[in-house]
Formats: structure tokens, C-alpha cells, sequence
């Protein structure tokens, strides 16, 4: 099976989907790798670190798409990538196709494999493929960076002859892989964490961290069988907004986390919550590009409000690019090692099995994935 590896060209996208060392490892299995001449040149990989983990190297893009039966990437393919593509090729990469409903047709129509990578089941087997967790690692441990820039004070309390200097207060919302990660980091820096979620099962992970858990009674609340947050109530929303509001005004730091998924995320910081913290302080929202926990805030847009320097980066992970496209490569590997035949020298799409259904968009000229099916006939 010949698997292909063309560049990224989303500008700022600075990661890779696969590094040499997936390549020996993709070549064990006994797949034949290309990649596009300077695939990793912006996360640290060449192309003789490639060529002797035993890909071919091509600067030929449309050639190299047009041969592959099985397409690597991390972000979504263009339109005209698509019209590329064999039939029966297998495409891995984010699709967003909850949104892409364009791009899915058209990989339909194609007669590709669409495999989303936001959409592997978060099972305790696939952990080893969850991209969406290997990244929102390193974005928590971003996050904090981010901040610890911009502050104008240090994280840890510092006791000199010249005086004591008090920790940072840091406040995480929603403590889910990147809120974790934000807490454990925040606390590595020495910063007195406190951190809230709407799962109540979160509290002891938390403090585990050495965190405090902000306590607040939201009522019902809950998860879904996948792990995810359900959707508070407006009721609760402001609920939760009231109870926060007097743990803001004294944070130096506010990292917001918070995701329903499949949603919006919930608008939990408002100017007015903004205006009570003291100048200089900072907040950073993961979930700025996506309409934002923080009122006003911009997507991948450093600005002030009421003197707080408000963050809202995107692709926090690719950041630290050369970390992140290790782990999404390892994730990207196990994927397809999980599904490969020996026999076939060949990547199998089994239906029976328990993870690929769920991340499997399209397949033999049809939506096969259920959800993406039940939306788009909702639609028309
Ligand atoms: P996510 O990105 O969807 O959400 C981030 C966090 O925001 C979640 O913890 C959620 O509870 C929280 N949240 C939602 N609304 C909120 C609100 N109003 N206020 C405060 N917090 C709010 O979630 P995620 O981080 O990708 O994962 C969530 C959970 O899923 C994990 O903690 C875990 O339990 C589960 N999970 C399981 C696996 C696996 O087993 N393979 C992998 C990853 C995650």
C-alpha cells in the first residue's frame, strides 16, 4: 500500500502528520511512504531524516496525491485536493464534518475513505489515536507559557532579602485534557490554582493536582457516555457566571477551557467580570476561535479590555510543533497498525470493528457514519 504525505498549507501550520520515525515504522508494516520535498522543514524534521527512515521524497504535490492509496495529513484537504484523489483512497486527517458538508460530499462523490481524527471514539482503547487529547495536552501546557509572558509578575511566591513576592493566582474553567494539563503546569510554575467543571467527577482530579475545586451547585448536571460535559441551562450558565465572578476578580490569571461538544462553547467571562480584575492581568480562551468562553475576545488575537490582556490564540499546539506532530504521528500510527493486514500489505476498513465506525465519514460513495447522516437528513 502506498501511503503519501503532501505538505500542509494552512499558513501557520507549522506541525506535520508523520515523522521519520513513523516512517520506519510505516515501513515495517511494509507500506511504501512519500512524502512532499520539506514536509517538516518548519518543525524541525528534513528531508534526509526522511529519506533514511525510507520514504521516497517528491516535490511533485498532484503526482503524489494522485498515486496514493492512503492520504496522511493533519488538516482537512481542499476541494481541488479531492478531485486528486484515486478511488477507494483512504484520507486521514481533521474534517470538522459536523461543518464541512461541501468537503464530505465531495469526498463522497470521489469514492474516498474519509477518516476524521476529531471523531475516534474516546474510548480507553483508541487513547493511543485520540489526536483531539494529544493535543489539547500540549495546548494546556501553551496556554500557561502564554500567559506566564504576558504577566507582568512571576508565577511562584519568592522570598529575597528584598522582600516576599506572593504566587500568581491562576483560575482554570473546565478541567477536561487541556484544563488538566493548564493545572498541573500552572502548579509545576509554583501559581496557587483553583479550577472549576461542570462534571462533578473532575473534583478529584483536581485536587490531585494540588489544585483547589471551586464548589458550585449548578443542579443537574452530568455527562454523556463519551465523557463529554452536557449543556447547562441558561439558568445555570448564570449561575455559574455569579459564582465565579468574585474567584476572577482576584485571579492574575484566567484560562478558559470550556467545551460542550457538537456546540457553541458557553460565553462564562464577560466584560463586566473583565473589569473587576486588576490591570494586567491576563486570560487566555482555548476557546476563542470557536466563539470563545471570553466576551470579546478574538480569534488568535492578543488585546486589552479594561487593562486585562485578553488571549485568544489558535493552534496553541503548533506552537510547540515538533512535541505536537510527534504525538500526532504516534496517534496516526497506532490508527493505522490497528488496521492493517499483514496478509493484504494493506489498511483495512472493517465495520465490525469497534473504533473506525465512529470516525469513518464516508466510504464506497456513501456518508456510512450515522451521526453526519442524521444531520445532513435533518438538514435537507
Ligand atoms: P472538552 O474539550 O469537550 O471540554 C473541556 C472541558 O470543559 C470538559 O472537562 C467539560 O466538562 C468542561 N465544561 C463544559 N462546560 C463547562 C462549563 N460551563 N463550565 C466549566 N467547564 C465546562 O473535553 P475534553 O477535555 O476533550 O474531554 C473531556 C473528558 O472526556 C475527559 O476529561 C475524559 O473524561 C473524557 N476523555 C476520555 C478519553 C478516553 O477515554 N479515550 C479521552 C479524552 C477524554
Amino acid at each position: 500500500m502506498h501511503l503519501v504525505v503532501p505538505k500542509e498549507i494552512l499558513p501557520g501550520e507549522n506541525r506535520v502528520p508523520i515523522i521519520p520515525d513513523t516512517v520506519k515504522k510505516l515501513c515495517r508494516l511494509g507500506a511504501t511512504v512519500s512524502i512532499e520535498s520539506g514536509l517538516g522543514s518548519k518543525s524541525g524534521f528534513t528531508d534526509e531524516e526522511y529519506e533514511q527512515a525510507g520514504a521516497v521524497i517528491s516535490s511533485e504535490r498532484a503526482q503524489l496525491i494522485q498515486s496514493a492509496d492512503m492520504l496522511l495529513r493533519l488538516r482537512k484537504p481542499t476541494l481541488g485536493d479531492v478531485t486528486l484523489m484515486k478511488e477507494g483512497c483512504v484520507h486521514v486527517s481533521y474534517l470538522d464534518p459536523f461543518n464541512e458538508k461541501e468537503l464530505v460530499s465531495a469526498l463522497m462523490s470521489r469514492g474516498v475513505t474519509a477518516i476524521s481524527m476529531e471523531m475516534i471514539p474516546r474510548t480507553t482503547r483508541s487513547q493511543k489515536m485520540d489526536a483531539l487529547s494529544s493535543q489539547a495536552n500540549l495546548a494546556g501546557y501553551v496556554m500557561v507559557m502564554q500567559a506566564a509572558i504576558h504577566l507582568p509578575r512571576i508565577f511562584p511566591m519568592m522570598m529575597t532579602p528584598a522582600g516576599t513576592l506572593k504566587p500568581a493566582n491562576v483560575f482554570v474553567i473546565g478541567a477536561g485534557v487541556a484544563g488538566l494539563q493548564a493545572i498541573a503546569t500552572a502548579k509545576r510554575l509554583g501559581a496557587k490554582v483553583t479550577a472549576f467543571d461542570t462534571r462533578a467527577v473532575v473534583a478529584e482530579q483536581v485536587q490531585s493536582l494540588g489544585a483547589k475545586f471551586l464548589e458550585i451547585d449548578l443542579g443537574e448536571t452530568g455527562e454523556t457516555s463519551d465523557g463529554y460535559a452536557k449543556e447547562l441551562s441558561a439558568e445555570q450558565v448564570e449561575l455559574q457566571k455569579k459564582a465565579q465572578a468574585e474567584v476572577i476578580a482576584k485571579s492574575d490569571v484566567v484560562i478558559t477551557t470550556a467545551q460542550v461538544f457538537g456546540r457553541k462553547p458557553p460565553v462564562l467571562v464577560t466584560k463586566e467580570m473583565i473589569a473587576g480584575m486588576s490591570p494586567g492581568s491576563v486570560i487566555v480562551d482555548m476557546a476563542a476561535e470557536t466563539g470563545g468562553n471570553v466576551e470579546g475576545s478574538v480569534p488568535d488575537g492578543v488585546i486589552e479590555i479594561s487593562g486585562v490582556t485578553v488571549i485568544g490564540k489558535a493552534n496553541l499546539a503548533g506552537s510547540v510543533a515538533k512535541d505536537a506532530s510527534q504525538m500526532y504521528s504516534s496517534n496516526l500510527f497506532n490508527l493505522i497498525e490497528d488496521n492493517w493486514s499483514e496478509e493484504k500489505n494493506a489498511f483495512i476498513v472493517d465495520f465490525d470493528d469497534d473504533i473506525l465506525p465512529g470516525c469513518v465519514i464516508t466510504h464506497g460513495g456513501e456518508v456510512v457514519h450515522d451521526t453526519i447522516k442524521q444531520i445532513w437528513q435533518g438538514d435537507s
